[in-house]
């Protein structure tokens, strides 16, 4: 007979592993299946912060921007080894849009939507310290703000999630392969490919969290689900050899568009760009006109890095973003003010059989995993919750 579960999850990714840690803490039975290797997909080329996101106040989103401020807050506290609070340095030239009385009022407000934290709190750099600054160019600077936010390895905090997870009890297949499923009455048939064979399972509800392959998903699934309508979006990061010693940049980069410099394994991080993706997901490759933007940004800021220097590494990951239908190719004004926030997707309101996950944030991935087990709380049986993902330490 097949094996039996409360629920299966699609995706080793932070959102598949992190419903596994809150299934598993529920008491509940739960197996991942993942196909390529936990944080194979882009959980393992995000810009690897843990943030409240600054610039989405720019288009509005305050409840999301608090919520973020309060994961990160717990995030610091259960994986200090993983999740550290960094300096991050805002600068200010003649030719900036953003004016500092706007950044001021931007920092404000994000430390009141962080509740006042002390590690929300911001300054002014003053100019006899901007020497300091790892080198950034100085001709024409006039403002230079300092807030703090976190930075992580998003892989590891991935599979330590994972593994806090199967402490719990959960199961792990990878790598495995969704191939179709079946939804029934009372329980769904799951079907995957693992070591080449087809195998099978069953489940009271299923959760589709492939990430960019979500549709893909629900397209092996019968009866065929509803889908939302998405775009997917890409973001590519170069490594580059070099030092930073101070913490992270936020800069403007030519189309006004806020990019990220930070000290990563050594060496130099910089992201991210944003363009329409239209294709497999596997098959995401960063572009020469990605590289040469954020190269043109590096040097733009640190002129120490206008003599070039070679390319270490470059990734792509995909966002998934609810679609407005106005994304052309290459579409990144309409992209970077879209809505950042996780839509849970049921396939009915009663007793639903399935729930897909749509886009999110590294950052809230442990809030996300709690709706989803509150949305699908009346599909689950009961059980004796064994943890609380609140207090459960990652390592
Ligand atoms: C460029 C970029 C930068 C970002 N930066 C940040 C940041 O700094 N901070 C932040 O909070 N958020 C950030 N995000 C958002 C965050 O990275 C994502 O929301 C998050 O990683 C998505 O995780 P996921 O689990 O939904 O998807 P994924 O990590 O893509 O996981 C989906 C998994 O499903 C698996 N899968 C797919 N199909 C199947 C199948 N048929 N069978 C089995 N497995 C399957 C895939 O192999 C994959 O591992 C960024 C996103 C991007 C694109």
């Amino acid at each position: 007979m097949a094996e039996t579960y409360d629920l299966v999850v699609i995706g080793g990714g932070i959102h598949g592993v992190g419903v596994a840690q809150a299934a598993a803490a529920r008491g509940l039975s739960v197996m991942v299946l993942e196909q390529t290797a936990i944080a194979g997909g882009t959980s393992s080329r995000s810009s690897k912060l843990i943030h409240g996101g600054l610039r989405y106040l720019e288009s509005g989103q305050f409840s999301l921007v608090r919520e973020c401020l309060y994961e990160r807050t717990l995030l610091l506290k259960i994986a200090p080894q993983l999740v550290e609070l960094k300096p991050f340095y805002v600068p200010l030239y003649s030719s900036t849009t953003r004016r500092p009385w706007l950044l001021c009022a931007g920092l404000s407000l994000y430390s009141l939507l962080g509740g006042l934290d002390p590690a929300t709190h911001f300054r002014h750099v003053p100019r006899n310290q901007w020497k300091n600054l790892d080198g950034l160019d100085t001709a024409g600077l006039e403002a230079v703000f300092q807030y703090n936010d976190a930075q992580t390895n998003d892989a590891a905090l991935t599979r330590a999630v994972m593994r806090s997870a199967q402490q719990m009890g959960a199961q792990l297949k990878v790598p495995a392969t969704f191939t179709r499923a079946f939804l029934g009455k009372q329980y769904n048939t799951i079907e995957y490919c693992h070591n080449g064979k087809i195998e099978t399972c069953a489940a009271a509800v299923l959760v589709n969290a492939a990430g960019p392959w979500v549709q893909q998903v629900l397209s092996r699934i019968t009866p065929t689900p509803s889908q939302l309508k998405i775009e997917l979006v890409q973001g590519t990061h170069i490594v580059v050899p070099g030092m930073l010693t101070q913490g992270i940049y936020y800069v403007e980069a030519k189309d006004k568009r806020l990019v990220f410099v930070m000290p990563w394994q050594g060496n130099i991080l910089v992201g991210t760009t944003e363009s329409i993706y239209r294709g497999d997901p596997a098959d995401v490759r960063p572009l020469p006109h990605e590289i040469a933007y954020l190269i043109e940004t590096l040097a733009h800021y640190f002129p120490g890095y206008r003599s070039g220097r070679p390319i270490l590494e470059a990734t792509a990951g995909l966002r998934v973003l609810p679609s407005d239908g106005c994304g052309a190719e290459g579409g990144a004004p309409s992209v970077h003010t879209r809505s950042r926030e996780t839509v849970l997707h049921l396939d009915r309101r009663d007793c639903p059989r399935l729930l897909t996950i749509y886009g999110g944030k590294l950052t809230t991935y442990r809030l996300t995993a709690e709706r989803v087990m509150a949305r699908l709380a009346d599909a689950l049986p009961t059980s004796v919750p064994v943890a609380n993902t609140r207090h459960l330490k990652l390592t």
